[in-house]
């Protein structure tokens, strides 16, 4: 039994430690687009706390591949999958044979159609490598201008203003990502980001990024009316899109995500997902969800191994989704927590 899991972020290496647990003598291959081994991104933040060695960030040592006898194949992006093959085809043209298959690709960080071409003028902070990279553009005290502002760079902005830099955000409907905000609470949550001593900008939609010409901040957003703002850092936080394009021939069911059933088995019964990249049935509210989150994250990896190894069991969520108003006037998203 050849059980290949496409990704290394926390739904598939967890799902990989399962597989182990549960089926000691199976062939266990993770392939990844990354460099990296498994690493926590969430605390990526403390990369302004001066922790810039990536080893810090290791979930589990290196020699715990070995001793688990699970093969992790690094710098492997999976272009095709041939479910009639039971194949994969990497990027540089081998292909792998697979019994059973697990897709834990996550998602990329989505962009709208009009900032498509200022992309090469923001900043990410989605891996290690494009984390550091930030840091380095931005000097002490230096000003980083948020697009968005989904929990994850809410959550970067509140280390950007306790390591003393400036952080002003350009709020829309992407603002809070993923929860869900009434527009008759909004203003109080956009509030208790001032409280946070965020810069909240409310009324302005961004037309591109530019060079700034001559000294100062390296980046000038410029807004549909034309009016300008200067920034060190320009970055994008409206929330994800799953990576599903490799899928696209694969005759398994997508809509934005890979859809699951709630055992997370596709529409193919040898192929699961799990994690940011699939859409989960939920009987309760009819429809197929995201389900965001570190510990829901963790709990599909748990899922998904487990009835790929005979157990019947299905995802219930982990974590409650509602951003929450502190009695201090801040807020405080349950997707910052993990473990
Ligand atoms: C911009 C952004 C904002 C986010 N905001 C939040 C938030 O606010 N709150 C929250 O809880 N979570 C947030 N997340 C998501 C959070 O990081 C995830 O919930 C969690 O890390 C997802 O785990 P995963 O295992 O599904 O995927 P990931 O951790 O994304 O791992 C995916 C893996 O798949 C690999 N991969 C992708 N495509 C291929 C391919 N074709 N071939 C081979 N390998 C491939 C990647 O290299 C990576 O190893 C955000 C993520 C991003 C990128």
């Amino acid at each position: 039994m050849h059980r290949v899991i496409i990704g290394n972020g926390i739904s598939g290496s967890h799902a990989a430690r399962v597989l182990r647990e549960r089926d000691p003598g199976s062939q266990i291959t993770i392939i990844s687009a990354g460099a990296l081994l498994f690493y926590n991104r969430y605390d990526l933040p403390d990369v302004f706390r001066g922790r810039c060695d990536w080893t810090d960030y290791l979930v589990y040592p290196p020699a715990y591949y070995e001793e688990n006898k699970i093969k992790l194949r690094r710098k492997s992006l999976v272009t095709e999958v041939n479910t009639n093959k039971r194949t994969l085809t990497l990027a540089h043209r081998e292909v792998v044979t697979y019994d059973q298959l697990l897709v834990a690709t996550g998602g990329v960080a989505y962009v709208p159609e009009r900032l498509l071409d200022s992309i090469p003028l923001m900043h990410n902070f989605n891996n290690f490598r494009v984390a550091m990279a930030m840091r380095d553009a931005l000097p002490d005290g230096g000003v980083v201008i948020m697009l968005g502002g989904d929990a994850l760079g809410l959550d970067l902005a509140r280390t950007l203003i306790n390591t003393k830099h400036k952080v002003i955000l350009i709020a829309g409907d992407r603002t809070f990502w993923p929860h869900e905000i009434t527009q008759e609470t909004r203003p109080r949550f956009l509030q208790a980001l001032e409280k946070m001593h965020i810069e909240v900008i409310d009324d302005k939609q961004v037309d591109r990024v530019e060079h700034s010409n001559g000294t100062g901040p390296a980046r000038r957003v410029v807004f549909d009316d034309g009016s300008d703002l200067a920034a060190d850092v320009v970055m994008p936080f409206y929330g994800l899109s799953p990576s599903v394009d490799f899928m696209s021939h694969a005759g398994i069911d997508i809509e934005r995500g890979i859809l699951v059933n709630p055992q997370l088995q596709t529409t193919r019964d040898d192929i699961w997902a799990a994690g940011d990249v699939c859409q989960i049935w939920s009987p309760e509210h009819n429809a197929y969800r995201f389900y965001y989150g570190w510990k829901n994250v963790k709990m599909m990896g748990d899922v998904a191994a487990r009835n790929m190894t005979g157990d019947d069991v299905s995802f219930t969520t982990a974590v409650d989704e509602i951003l929450q108003l502190k009695p201090d006037g801040t807020i405080y998203s349950p997707f910052w927590e993990y473990d």
